[in-house]
């Protein structure tokens, strides 16, 4: 393992994403060697906490999820300071970068920064301008991760879009979508690369129809104020089932250039069949949770900062088509909502009698399985596939094997590398965000009928029968 260098300037260091997921991510890249003595991470909020309490915080959380000896927490923790900031002062900008100076000297980081976007959205282009505006950029790199959500509809996404690209150039910019983290989803082009015959069924001739499903089995808990704004069309299907989609559809899964991979990313994007209003009505389906069989659980609009006559959606299902030689014809059904029976995050490949002619069993399904609540994937079916750096391996039935990395660790790695492939760049979002548009403005034009499922079940009927009308079923069901 390598070491890296850097100094993190995470905005939003007091936060729930910080403490969740960022800060045992850097504990594990230091456990495992990738952060070590030339690294340090500045938080900031705007409370006036000193670096004692700031480090305090950051040991209390990792202890939610380590059992390590505190003094290897205390060591790491001593590489952590705090800075209060607020993000329309410009005096403080000056201070982070007195600080991170600093720092820099003091730990030997290589002036390389990582500005990590961990506030609310809309503070993102103003902090992006301030750090360019106030000379916080240094001769080493300097890359901005951005969190989700990217704007909540293409009008928005493409002003925060511009207000970032003011200070930042394309190359610099981190766009997170955690699921492009995930091992499984990663390992999705392998899979398809290293597998000849597989991948030589990948497309109309050979495909049925592919099925995303991304569900949960919770309901908003205590985020139903930023619920209330989203709904999961915005907070699903947009990016997560969009990427993981680009993971199993695009062209050229062997390539290995970051720039090749974008581009086949964004020409299926670019190849959306757009729906009219009418479409959207007969592709597309949406519901609201209602309390479960025996009345026990809060329907959504039961909720905690859920308005009583809330028009959110917790659940869709749609049809989703590409106008493009390898997968005109071939429906994307996708589905994502909250409530449901299980945790489930899979996609399943649905073939059709034809790829007997391959030599694959007709009407095969393969089934990738993202994420389990455990951590483990189990892929199954006859397939290769690649392991956490492993040679590849051929598996006859149902393999099973533990994804430990976390999504968030990997895409650190990814960030201190200047490795940009499992990031979004702005022409996906574009595209799937004006493909988005159009469902949400149909919706928006008419007074839904929630809420219109239990929760506990698959969602409304009207999600099955979308896929009935075309003689197909839901393989998870
Ligand atoms: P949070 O409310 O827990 O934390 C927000 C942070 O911003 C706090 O540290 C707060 O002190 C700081 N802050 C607020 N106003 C400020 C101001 N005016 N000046 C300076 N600092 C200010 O939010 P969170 O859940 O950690 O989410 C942070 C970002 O990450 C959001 O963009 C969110 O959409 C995204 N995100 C969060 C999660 C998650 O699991 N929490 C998952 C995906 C994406």
């Amino acid at each position: 393992v390598k070491e890296k260098s850097a100094i993190f300037i995470i905005f939003g260091g007091s936060g729930d994403l910080a403490h969740r997921k960022l800060y045992p991510s850097l504990f594990r890249l230091y456990k495992s060697g990738f952060l070590k003595d030339h690294f340090a991470v500045i938080g900031t909020a705007r409370r006036p906490w000193s670096d004692d309490y700031f480090r305090e915080t950051v040991i209390t959380s990792l202890k939610d999820y380590f059992d390590d000896d505190e003094d290897v927490m205390k060591e790491f923790a001593k590489h952590f300071y705090y800075q209060s900031h607020d993000v329309n002062d410009s005096e403080h900008y000056i201070a982070l970068k007195n600080l991170a100076a600093k720092l820099d000297d003091q730990f030997d980081c290589g002036h390389n920064r990582v500005y990590y976007m961990a506030i609310a959205p809309r503070f993102f282009g103003t902090v992006a301008e301030h750090i360019n505006s106030e000379g916080l950029k240094t001769s080493g790199y300097n890359r901005l991760v951005i969190e989700k959500p990217f704007g909540r509809d293409l009008d928005s996404a493409c002003e925060l879009n511009g207000n970032i690209s003011k200070a930042f150039p394309e190359d610099d910019i981190y766009r997170i979508d955690h699921y492009l983290g995930k091992e499984m989803v990663q390992d999705i082009p392998h899979i398809r690369a290293n597998n000849p015959t597989f991948e030589k069924a990948m497309n109309n001739k050979y495909v049925s129809n592919i099925q995303v499903t991304l569900a949960e089995s919770l309901g908003v808990e205590d985020r139903g104020g930023y619920y209330e704004t989203a709904g999961v069309l915005r907070d699903m299907v947009q990016n997560h089932i969009m990427q993981i989609i680009g993971a199993v559809a695009s062209d050229e899964p062997d390539a290995t250039d970051a720039k090749v991979i974008h581009q086949h990313k964004c020409d299926l994007f670019g190849s959306l069949k757009e729906l009219t209003p009418e479409q959207v009505d007969k592709s597309f389906v949406r519901g609201q949770y209602d309390t479960d069989k025996l009345g026990e659980k809060k329907s959504y609009r039961e909720e905690d900062k859920v308005a009583s006559d809330s028009e959110i959606e917790t659940f869709t299902a749609g049809k989703i088509e590409f106008e493009s030689k390898r997968w005109s014809g071939v429906p994307f059904y996708v589905r994502s909502g909250k409530r449901l029976p299980d945790k489930q995050s899979r996609v399943d490949i649905v073939f059709n009698d034809k790829v007997a002619d391959l030599g694959i069993r007709a009407n095969t399904v393969v089934t990738l399985l993202i994420e389990q609540i455990d951590g483990q994937s189990i892929l199954i079916n006859g397939i290769n596939y690649k392991d956490s750096g492993q040679d590849f391996i051929k598996f006859p039935e149902e393999a099973e094997f533990n994804h430990a990395r976390e999504a968030y660790e990997s895409l650190i790695i990814d960030i201190l590398s200047g490795n940009r492939v499992h990031f979004t760049l702005w022409d996906e979002l574009r595209s799937t965000w004006k493909y988005i548009d159009t469902i949400r403005e149909r919706w928006d034009s008419q007074t839904p009928e929630f809420p219109n499922y239990i929760s506990g079940t698959m969602g409304p009927d009207a999600a099955e029968m979308l896929l009935e009308r075309d003689g197909n079923t839901w393989i998870w069901d």
